[in-house]
């Protein structure tokens, strides 16, 4: 059903799409839109005549509160139920991801513009204030995946050599070696998050490309015990995570001067999206076991692999810039998240 709306028993991986207003650069330089919506149909349209069918879609219009409400609200009310979530941005550099995802310059944001991260955290607070019965232990961690190796942005002394993707006895996924910081607060995390992204931002001059190119996996894990007095000796513990994941740009590199080191990168890159999308289109296809279903063929699946499928809930938001300059790159990507559904 594509009514725009979670149903229980619905398949665990959602599809939503958004399209950003042009920039003022866009307009400056008289940039037409190639793409429009068919809001009660979920459609988007892109040029003349290509049109797709999303679970959610989001016109430049939409809000921040408006994506989160309809797109992430479902997956902390799982998270607090004891089941894992995931939410990627996809699309290429430019697109709306890290806006969308919300992860970066939060402090300095109008709380109105705040993207996904902000408002999880401040509502996964929330209900933890609520439920004061119950003891809950939050932790976060944040790792980068760039050329498909693995680096702590919260500890960047910690070596890739000394970082390990395992899966324990019960078939969770651990990062052995990253670094977990319990926190009591929403601006505890904020602060850590902030943290990453200066690391992730630091460093050669090449910085910017790098972060373009890398995947950003930020985990908010929480543990909950029913407090002593409460508690009944049947009852154990329950832990849940939710990963946002802020892609990098799936912009094909250009064929010319693509050649040695420029050229390994973006094979690498590409390699995890490819894995991604065809993890993600496995999981919609009813015959598929899930013994088949290909986590192994990347770093990014296999981290999340307790949390893609199964009783976890996952939304892939792509984003799309509606510039006539970007309209390949924009029709490859409806092309990639057609594939997701
Ligand atoms: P990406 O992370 O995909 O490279 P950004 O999130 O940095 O892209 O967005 C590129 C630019 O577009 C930024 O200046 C951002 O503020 C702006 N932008 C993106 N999405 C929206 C939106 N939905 N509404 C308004 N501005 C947006
Ligand atoms: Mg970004």
């Amino acid at each position: 059903r594509k009514d725009g709306v979670w149903h229980g028993g619905d398949p665990s991986v959602k599809v939503a799409v958004r399209v950003r207003p042009l920039l003022s650069k866009e307009i400056l330089h008289n940039y037409q839109e190639c793409v429009r919506l068919v809001q009660n149909a979920n459609q988007v349209i892109i040029g003349k005549d290509h049109v797709f069918t999303f679970d959610f879609v989001f016109g430049k219009n939409s809000t921040q509160e408006e994506v989160y409400a309809v797109c992430i609200k479902p997956l902390l009310v799982s998270l607090t139920e004891g089941y894992n979530a995931t939410v990627f941005a996809y699309g290429q550099t430019g697109s709306g991801k890290t806006y969308t995802i919300g992860g970066e310059h939060i402090a300095s944001v109008a709380v109105d513009e705040r993207g996904i991260i902000p408002r999880a955290i401040q509502e996964l607070f929330h209900h933890i204030s609520e439920h004061r019965n119950i003891n809950f232990h939050v932790k976060v961690s944040y790792i980068e995946i760039y050329k498909e190796e693995l680096r702590d942005l919260l500890d960047l002394e910690t070596s890739v050599k000394d970082l390990h993707i395992r899966e324990d006895e019960k078939g969770n996924t651990v990062i052995v070696g990253s670094k977990e910081f319990e926190v009591e607060c929403a601006d505890e995390v904020i602060n850590l998050l902030e943290r990453g992204n200066a690391a992730r931002h630091t460093g050669t001059t090449q910085m910017n490309k790098r972060s373009s190119r890398s995947h950003a996996i930020f985990t908010i894990s929480i543990h909950q015990k029913q407090s002593a007095e409460y508690q009944n000796a049947a009852q154990d513990s329950i832990s849940s995570k939710f990963h946002f994941v802020d892609l990098a740009g799936s912009e094909r590199v250009a064929k010319t001067g693509n050649t040695g080191e420029r050229f390994k990168e973006s094979v690498k890159i590409n390699s995890g999206l490819f894995a991604l999308g065809n993890v993600i289109s496995a999981l919609g296809d009813p015959k598929r076991k899930s013994a088949h279903i290909p986590y192994r063929a990347a770093k990014i699946t296999r981290i999340l692999k307790d949390s893609l499928g199964g009783n976890a809930k996952t939304v892939m938001i792509t984003c799309i810039s509606p510039s006539s300059l970007d309209f390949d790159e924009s029709l490859n990507s409806l092309k990639y998240a057609n594939r997701a559904k």
